[in-house]
């Protein structure tokens, strides 16, 4: 359905005499982060490089590999040094796999944080939707593993599924000695949100906010993120968006859907799109400490 706020650039434009040019086909895509991207999933082993490519046609300019195992995490860090000038890594144990790492794994993945080229710790959390790790593991891996990203000074990425009140306890012990922290693919409540603006978190919108049956709630929360704290992601291969037309013929979600994200965040905003690509662009460059746009890729 169009919007009355529509995005790119197929609105008549004013010509420099005041006459209403002809509209002109989009010529640059709006260039975005994907904060997000779980690249290492074997289902991009076949096609990865056509996935990069793209990606970087549609205006994906950079991308933050999610690592969510210590394998994750380590095929995350070949993948940027694959492509230095696009990517930088998470690394973490979600807390699907706390049950599959004990305490003495951490400082492997203290190895791992220590590359350059991983700039913040994660994904990690809890979640009580799926629970496949026993929520004493999820605790005890989500309370380590922001205890060593303290220690080590890195953003986190969060994510957190029907666990807000143990989630919060956890991270409010931590928060003060965090650089930063951004709860992934956002898909709360108007009190859970508030509750992470007021501790100062970022928030990661994904395609779930393009889902016409489960995500018009978080949707009707988009306009209250402060543009200043808010950051856009596929979360690839899962999550695609339900706004993709034509629909398309599988189910793997890669970065070049990034765009359907954003379009959905901006038909909900008043700012323009340009205002909330650059400035959703700017933070996660800030953020997760990408190369700047204007450097090699
Ligand atoms: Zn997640």
């Amino acid at each position: 359905m169009q919007s009355a706020r529509s995005v790119g650039h197929d609105r008549p434009r004013v010509g420099p005499a005041g006459h209403y040019r002809k509209a002109i086909p989009a010529m640059q895509p709006h260039p975005l982060v994907d904060i997000g991207i779980n690249l290492a999933h074997d289902s991009y082993d076949p096609d990865r490089a056509e996935v990069v490519e793209r990606a970087l046609a549609a205006g994906v300019r950079r991308m933050v590999i999610t690592g969510s195992s210590l394998g994750s995490a380590r095929r995350a860090v070949e993948l940027c040094r694959q492509w230095p000038g696009l990517m930088r890594a998470t690394a973490g144990v979600h807390p699907h796999h706390a049950r599959e790492f004990p305490d003495h794994d951490l400082p492997a993945l203290a190895g791992i944080l220590a590359d350059p080229l991983v700039t913040s710790a994660g994904e990690c959390g809890l979640d009580y939707f799926r629970d496949f790790s026993p929520r004493d593991e999820q605790r005890r891996a989500f309370a380590r593993q922001l205890e060593l990203a303290a220690t080590l000074s890195k953003p986190v990425f969060l994510h957190q599924r029907d666990a807000h009140a143990d989630f919060m306890a956890i991270l409010r012990d931590h928060l003060p000695s965090l650089p930063a922290a951004v709860v992934h693919c956002f898909t709360g409540t108007g009190p859970e949100l508030d509750e992470y603006l007021a501790e100062g978190l970022f928030v990661g919108l994904t395609g779930w906010i393009c889902d016409e049956r489960r995500g018009t709630a978080v949707r009707d929360l988009v306009p209250l993120i402060p543009l200043e704290r808010l950051m856009i992601e596929t979360d690839g291969p899962y999550l695609m968006p339900r706004n993709i037309r034509p629909r398309p013929g599988h189910r793997r979600n890669e970065p070049m859907n990034l765009r359907y994200v954003f379009e959905a965040i901006c038909e909900v905003r008043t700012e323009t799109p340009e205002r909330i690509a650059a400035t959703t662009t700017d933070n996660a460059l800030k953020f997760f400490s990408l190369p700047a746009l204007g450097s090699v890729s």
